[in-house]
């Protein structure tokens, strides 16, 4: 109903192209810059003339449009060419008016401004990817050559926009869908907010007139509510920085309609659930007092965590600098803040056409944007496009002009800022990798959705975890997006299922094992191990431990391969270790000369005179025990008995092979042996005498003889001198015939 009065009333006084421009002349003398208001009023008069008679969908004349875009060309705060092409940027198109004639009038920059627009205006937008392709090239070409063009186009754009209510539905919709899709994303990618926020508004309304009118009809509703909200945090925030003595000025504002549609949309809300309708601004003089406001306002309201943004130290792409933060008043209604500069809102508000005005004024000539290294964006896409074929450039465009990042919320609100494409597997490990490494399932505005799902803004994520989670597969590396998510997969494969699939694994084997009466130790020996693993094509124990872990081989099998393994090696453990020795003697015997051995305290030592020689203390050799040599470092060979327990270990050692060597007893012996023995009895009064007593009638040397009782068992350790393994055998029979004796070993432990 209002709408339709509104309607009558513009009808019934059509806007006058004579009053319009009084009215921008005006302003322009009101600006004060040292602009050529005759030269401006020249090309007012050349437009007039060329569109003499045109008319308007709404009937106005059609320079009241050249009028307007001039006036929004102001709003940007472009230069006095671009006010001046702005008033002729349809003359090229729609009149007889030639390039040459506005080129003699106002110079070459404002034809070639004319004519790009010209060029942009062809442009017929149709369904054809290709053509839009065309369409965007040229764009960007005229960008490239002069900025101005596309900024006009946007003035051209808006104003078009907003007087959309007199086209056909179909053109109304065409040229909202263009707008959304290009024309907006530019406005946004060259920083111009105010005109992005306005042309995405508009657009809406065609695009989705019931959605549109849907949220604005309840922010009518709401409108008392968040009024009287906002003017109160407004005073209350003002009062505060008057305290604080920091200079500032404080707006309010709803968020324009597009936004709060794309998050009810996204998040299948309505409005009522869209908690932050209201934003509040704080501008101030200087880049410190940005800093002091946030303190302050941190310490007013508590502040959201995870919504802070500090787009001062590093701006965006489109150099808007800001400091924005979220908190929530005492009412539990949270908002947003956000902090600037006057520098930085003029550059937020009107972006790189923000620029312009600065530049005006501080030399009175205009800017070429062509120089300016910041939009090096635009040259890129440019080169970029040589290479690429059409369809890949408009990907290209779009991938560059469209928002390359997805901002989604955690179950608790905060926000998480994603790379465009993120699933949620990056949100997982976005959150933390303990999340990701124990993702069962994730859940998107409550609803489960698949590992690839492409998260949306807006999107309220949640993700599942368990801790029997079999943890990432192979595949996620595809699905995430996000470098860091696939960092710490990689890392997660490389180290954190390994280290529990290994130990997992060891213990899995070790239990099985241990049911075939061995201990994992027994088997973690490399001569053993290696042709079990060479066997089952593991590299390592860790390798075989890992696949035991993660499911890969059973234990039991792995089992049954090490005893195998084992029963054959002590079978051959003997054999094994006395080939080693007479191999090794062999090739010592090769390198020796043939000569006769000295014997050294009764020891032959093959291929070497003179060397020191000792027995050793583990097993006491003999003349007559079957022995075996180890050359020592520096101690010289140290003998061993064959059925020494060190032997058998210690020849299996690669390291030490050619170590061991041949040795025998000289024929003729004079030399004493020490040796010792190990007597088990069951304790008795006069055991210890009647052993002493043997040994002294046997005419021993005994060196020593302890005696331990051990819960009426007797343990006693004698070491003795003997001549030969004969008198031992003979020593020892005699000691086992005294009462209580059960059993008597040799080098007992
Ligand atoms: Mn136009």
């Amino acid at each position: 109903m209002e709408e339709k009065m509104e309607q009558q009333s513009t009808q019934d006084r059509l806007p006058d192209p004579d009053e319009m421009y009084v009215h921008l002349e005006n302003r322009l003398r009101a600006l004060g810059h040292s602009l050529d208001l005759d030269r401006i009023r020249a090309a007012y008069e050349m437009a007039k003339r060329g569109h003499e008679g045109q008319k308007r969908k709404d009937g106005s004349p059609y320079l009241t449009h050249c009028v307007a875009t001039a006036e929004i060309a102001v709003d940007f705060g472009l230069d006095e060419d671009s006010i001046v092409a702005a008033l002729l940027h349809d003359t090229i198109e729609d009149t007889g008016i030639t390039h040459e004639e506005i080129e003699h009038r106002f110079g070459s920059a404002v034809a070639d401004i004319v004519d790009g627009v010209t060029k942009l205006t062809r442009v017929q937008y149709t369904s054809k990817e290709d053509e839009q392709m065309e369409n965007l090239r040229k764009m960007l070409m005229a960008m490239a050559k002069d900025i101005r063009v596309i900024l006009i186009k946007i003035a051209d754009r808006l104003h078009n926009m907003r007087t959309m209510a007199y086209q056909s539905p179909e053109k109304q919709r065409s040229k909202s869908l263009e707008t959304m899709e290009i024309y907006a994303p530019l406005a946004h990618r060259l920083g111009m907010q105010r005109a992005k926020w306005e042309l995405e508004d508009l657009a809406l309304q065609y695009l989705d007139p019931e959605g549109y009118k849907e949220i604005t009809g309840s922010l009518e509703q709401k409108m008392p509510q968040l009024e009287s909200f906002m003017d109160l945090v407004k005073k209350k925030i003002q009062q505060r920085l008057d305290e604080e003595g920091i200079h500032a000025s404080i707006f309010s504002r709803i968020k324009h309609v597009y936004s709060i549609y794309r998050k009810m949309y996204s998040q299948k809300l309505n409005l009522d659930g869209i908690f932050d309708l209201c934003a509040f601004r704080v501008i101030v003089d200087t880049i410190p007092d940005c800093y002091n406001v946030l303190g302050v306002i941190h310490d007013m309201f508590k502040p959201v965590p995870g919504r802070f943004k500090d787009y001062i130290s590093t701006p965006k792409p489109n150099l808007y600098q800001s400091v924005h933060t979220t908190v929530i008043g005492s009412e539990g209604i949270p908002f947003e803040v956000q902090i600037r500069t006057w520098d930085m809102h003029h550059t937020a508000e009107y972006g790189i056409a923000a620029h312009w005005k600065y530049k005006m004024n501080d030399s009175g000539a205009s800017l070429r944007l062509g120089d300016e290294d910041k939009f090096a964006w635009v040259r890129r896409l440019l080169e970029s496009q040589q290479e690429s074929d059409a369809q890949d450039f408009f990907h290209n465009l779009k991938i560059d002009m469209f928002a390359d990042e997805v901002f989604v919320f955690s179950p608790k609100g905060d926000v998480i800022n994603l790379p465009a494409g993120a699933t949620p597997i990056d949100f997982a490990y976005m959150i933390h990798s303990d999340v990701g490494n124990h993702m069962v399932g994730a859940s998107v505005n409550g609803r489960i959705v698949t590992f690839d799902y492409v998260l949306q803004n807006g999107d309220i994520v949640e993700i599942r975890t368990s801790k029997s989670a079999p943890g990432p597969s192979r595949d996620w590396l595809n699905v995430a997006q996000s470098g860091s998510a696939r960092t710490k997969i990689k890392q997660w494969f490389k180290k954190e299922r390994r280290d529990e699939n290994i130990q997992r694994g060891r213990d899995m084997l070790s239990d099985e094992l241990r049911h075939n009466g061995i201990a994992l130790d027994e088997v973690m020996d490399e001569e053993l191990m290696a042709p079990v693993l060479k066997r089952l094509c593991f590299n390592s124990p860790d390798d075989l431990f890992a696949a035991i872990g993660y499911g890969g081989l059973t234990a039991a099998r792995a089992a049954n391969r090490l005893k195998d393994e084992l029963a054959r090696s002590a079978k051959d453990e003997k054999k094994t270790a006395l080939d080693k020795v007479s191999q090794a003697a062999e090739r010592r015997e090769q390198q020796a000369t043939k000569r006769e051995s000295k014997p050294i305290q009764g020891i032959l030592v093959q291929g070497l005179d003179n060397c020191l020689v000792k027995f050793s203390r583990c097993c006491t050799p003999v003349p007559g025990d079957p022995v075996v040599g180890f050359i020592t470092r520096g101690q010289g060979v140290s003998i061993h008995r064959l059925d020494c327990e060190n032997f058998i270990n210690r020849s299996r050692d690669p390291a030490e092979d050619g170590r061991w060597i041949k040795v025998s007893w000289a024929d003729e012996i004079t030399e004493r042996y020490n040796t010792s023995l190990m007597i088990y009895a069951k304790d008795r009064t006069g055991l210890v005498m009647d052993i002493a007593t043997v040994l002294n009638t046997l005419n021993a040397k005994v060196r020593t003889l302890n005696a331990r009782d051990n819960s009426g068992l007797a343990q006693i350790y004698v070491t003795l001198e003997v001549k030969d393994v004969q008198e031992l055998h003979y020593i020892v029979n005699k000691l086992s015939q005294i009462g209580g004796v059960t059993d008597i070993t040799r080098n007992g432990k």
